[in-house]
């Protein structure tokens, strides 16, 4: 082998972003860098900056942005798949490729709830978990990271059955409160257990979701003390206003706002957590597939109503669905810094928005366009089939 193959062996893929007009890093302390280029090597970021400031050299692929924004690719951080890209819920074919064309690179299953049959017995809702987990590590529809096998907890369960399920590759539990555990002195032990391994857990929070479900109130989800406060705006039936407060108030965990939960509750979670200037616990899901069912542009719907009706800044909401959820699921994606995964979305004003610029389109409750979505270095779409068509999109430059 020469010095120049080991150098650079010829699989080494590298990916030049150039001309990018805004570039939105999802990182809530500095929204907004002043670069214009990025570089990947193996679907890594590897070098952002001034265009004559970095190498870009000896690109296998360059996009020119066309003065379009960059964002990292957008992270739903509460979905229920089943198998495949398909859904029992609503009997759908193509939700996760859908979603990928409203911006949405990464989803975290917060259970596979809705499988036919679901095993609630212990040794089942593993054997469920671990084969949920293997099948999307090896199945990316349209380049989609789906980190699903999330079991539901089961009364029954000991310390080793978690052992043995992070052993095995499950880094998340389902919703808490899903399955038969409903109190909060078997949920905070079993959810210390799951901590204890490195399983990072949800709690569902509000009314029933289905018949058969049952209400999770404030105090339960103060006692189980789960990582994440699912859906603290309900899903869909949330909580009175004082409760969801005092969730904000009293927990220091995440407080994921969902598109299929309650939008005024959403927004009174949102502004106190701004009140308590912990707008960095605020993460974004869609809650779907659900009886609402799917929403391909969930994310970007929840960026703007967020933005337009919680008055946040759009590159500070852009966070909420990007850095934030990536910080606190602990996911190697969401921020555009070197080291990070290479998973992008590129956004402009969509046609004949009343915006003056995206961010004010945003602001003023639009929706983004949607020109192109990267997945770990290599494009996956090009302009959406979902979003209002976005003014300007990139263009692949031919070598
Ligand atoms: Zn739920």
């Amino acid at each position: 082998m020469s010095h120049d193959a080991a150098a650079k062996p010829a699989s080494s893929t590298k990916l030049v972003v150039r001309n990018i007009g805004l570039l939105l890093s999802g990182d809530l302390d500095h929204p907004i860098l002043d670069a214009d280029a990025v570089v990947a090597v193996d679907g890594i970021i590897h070098s952002i900056g001034k265009e004559k400031e970095i190498d870009i050299t000896g690109a296998s692929t360059t996009i020119d942005a066309k003065g379009t924004a960059l964002a990292p690719g957008l992270i739903d951080s509460h979905v229920h798949p089943v198998c495949g890209d398909w859904t029992p819920r609503q009997n759908q074919l193509g939700w996760i490729d859908s979603c990928l064309h409203g911006g949405v690179t990464t989803m975290v299953s917060a259970g596979e709830v809705h499988t036919p049959g679901r095993p609630k017995d212990i040794v089942g809702l593993k054997a469920m978990a671990i084969f949920a987990q293997r099948a999307f590590q090896a199945f990316r529809p349209g380049g989609v990271k789906v980190y699903a096998g999330a079991p539901v907890l089961e009364q029954g369960m000991v310390e080793d059955d978690f052992k043995e399920l992070a052993a095995a590759g499950v880094k998340f539990l389902g919703e808490v409160g899903l399955g038969s555990v409903k109190d909060g002195v078997t949920g905070r032990r079993m959810v210390a257990w799951a901590r204890k391994y490195g399983i990072q857990s949800t709690i569902h929070t509000g009314g029933p979701s289905i018949p058969g479900s049952s209400l999770i109130d404030k105090d339960m989800v103060l006692e189980t003390d789960a990582d994440v406060i699912g859906h603290v705006n309900g899903g869909h039936t949330a909580l009175p206003d004082d409760q969801i407060v005092a969730l904000c108030e009293r927990s220091p965990r995440a407080l994921e706002i969902v598109h299929n939960g309650n939008e005024r509750a959403g927004l009174l979670a949102l502004r106190t957590a701004k009140e308590l200037k912990q707008l960095h616990r605020v993460i974004l899901g869609t809650d779907s597939p659900a009886g609402s069912g799917v929403q391909p542009l969930g994310i970007l719907r929840m960026i703007s109503m967020l933005s337009s009706l919680g008055e946040i800044p759009a590159e500070l909401a852009i966070c909420l669905a990007t850095g934030n959820t990536a910080k606190m699921r602990s996911l190697n994606c969401g921020l555009i810094a070197a080291g990070r995964e290479a998973s992008f979305v590129f956004l402009d004003t969509a046609q004949q928005s009343a915006g003056r610029n995206l961010l004010d389109s945003i602001q003023k409750g639009d929706l983004a366009g949607v020109g192109m979505v990267i997945t770990d270095g290599a494009i996956s779409i090009q302009r959406s089939r979902n979003t209002p068509p976005a003014t300007r999109v990139p263009e692949v430059v031919q070598p």
